[in-house]
């Protein structure tokens, strides 16, 4: 699953943390990238809440 090589001039990839498809590096993301974690907002809001703060449940 993990690509073998990375070649030059390919764009960083990272696992979405949500849907856990890997996702390309995009100019948006410049400053933030070692920060991004999720693909796109719908899964930044629509993260797991497994083992995150769990408040009353
Ligand atoms: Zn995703």
């Amino acid at each position: 699953m993990l690509p073998a090589k990375l070649r030059k001039g390919q764009l960083p990839t990272k696992i979405c943390v949500t849907c856990g498809r890997p996702f390309e590096y995009r100019k948006k993301w410049r400053a933030t990238w070692d920060d991004v974690k999720y693909c796109g907002e719908k899964c930044q809001r629509n993260r797991p809440a497994a083992s995150a703060t769990a408040p009353t449940n």
